[in-house]
């Protein structure tokens, strides 16, 4: 791992006023020491299990994203100290998130991950559904869960362009929400898209914060 490497990378996502998130998933515990020694506050795991083992093994002022795919009966596990669930597409998932919350006194902050990618992908909420899902949402009234924007995912390729235009979709749902549902809310604010891969022509199409593992570890 190259300090300067990572600090260059760095230096591009504060440019461009997003944030960092370390994706740790799979990593060694040494080398997400070396991130957090550097600075690095923000973490993501995809999967519940290996977050849990994380959290023992490292500083307890490290701000924990669930960014994978997350079952509802992982959710009691992560309740009580997760910063960002990045990956919701359910209001069954909705629904346990403030159950849970509600236990711990909490409001937990979400993402509504959104489905733009060509991949035949299991996850995310479809683009043309949107809507019907905030509207859905917001009959259940849920008071310990506060949505903080949308997530996705380009498709994995070497057409930058496709990428591109995905991100742009992806930025054309954030800002279409944000008119119709959250004008008056502040906190919605985030829009989580961009990895290794295509981190730069998200951050070009509005990212607010890129998540990166391979970049970052080499
Ligand atoms: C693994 C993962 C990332 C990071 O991927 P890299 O290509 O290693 O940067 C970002 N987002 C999600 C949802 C992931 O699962």
């Amino acid at each position: 791992m190259d300090k300067i490497h990572i600090s260059h990378i760095q230096n591009q996502i504060q440019k461009a006023g997003a944030t960092l998130l370390v994706v740790s998933k799979t990593r060694q515990i040494e080398q997400i020491q070396f991130l957090y020694d550097m600075g690095f506050r923000d973490m993501g795991e995809n999967r519940v299990q290996s977050l849990m083992e994380r959290i023992e093994a490292l500083p307890n002022d490290i701000n924990w994203h669930v960014i994978g795919h997350l079952q509802k009966n992982k959710v009691k596990y992560i309740a009580e100290f997760v910063s960002l669930i990045h990956s919701v597409d359910s209001l069954e998932l909705l629904q346990t998130i403030d159950k849970e919350a509600k236990k711990h006194d909490r409001i937990i902050p979400v993402l509504f991950q959104c489905k733009v990618a060509e991949e035949d992908s299991k996850f995310g909420i479809a683009v043309e559904d949107v809507d019907q899902f905030v509207d859905d949402f917001y009959d259940l009234k849920l008071e310990n869960v506060v949505v903080h924007g949308i997530m996705g995912m380009g498709t994995l390729t070497e057409n930058s362009e496709k990428t591109r235009s995905e991100f742009r979709e992806l930025k054309e749902v954030f800002d279409g929400l944000k008119a119709k549902y959250f004008s008056d809310q502040k906190s919605f604010k985030e829009l989580s898209m961009g990895m290794s891969g295509d981190y730069e022509i998200a951050l070009e199409e509005g990212s607010t914060m890129v998540r990166l593992g391979s970049v970052l570890f080499g």
